[in-house]
């Protein structure tokens, strides 16, 4: 894992968190707002410096997030790392007893391939692996 890609945070209304974190970082508003529809969920980015944050909203009842901010509230939901070779590194992980949450890596939200690590096997903490998605491959 190279660095930090981004930190997400889950929240109940996209647009009211849009403002919100606009003011906070002191910018016209996120630099992409994308729905990610097999995930059921809207995100938006901002950039503060060199650091990014996601804001994830559930659409729908059953969804990850919003079955997140039910138990828990909103609050940080993820730690997304930066990875340049997304199978190598789940294969890794795998044979180290980390547990994925899926076996193929998945078409996230800005441009990149993710996969999950299950929070119960890193402390409780969600996981997310990023690898930029190369332009050729779009
Ligand atoms: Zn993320």
């Amino acid at each position: 894992m190279r660095k930090i890609e981004h930190i997400g945070i889950a929240v109940k209304d996209l647009d009211e968190s849009n403002t919100l974190f606009s003011s906070l970082f002191n910018v016209e508003g996120p630099y992409k707002i994308e729905e990610v529809e097999s995930e059921g969920v809207k995100t938006s980015f901002f950039k503060n410096g060199p650091n990014k944050i996601e804001l994830v909203q559930g659409t729908k009842e059953d969804d990850a997030i919003t079955k997140y901010i039910t138990k828990r509230g909103e609050g940080i939901h993820h730690i997304a790392f930066d990875v340049a070779d997304i199978r190598a590194e789940m294969a890794r992980l795998k044979a180290e007893g980390f547990t994925l949450l899926s076996d193929e890596p998945k078409k996230g939200a800005d441009n990149k391939w993710v996969c999950f690590v299950h929070p119960k096997s890193a402390n409780g903490v969600l996981i997310e692996l990023c690898q930029e998605i190369a332009a050729s491959a779009t």
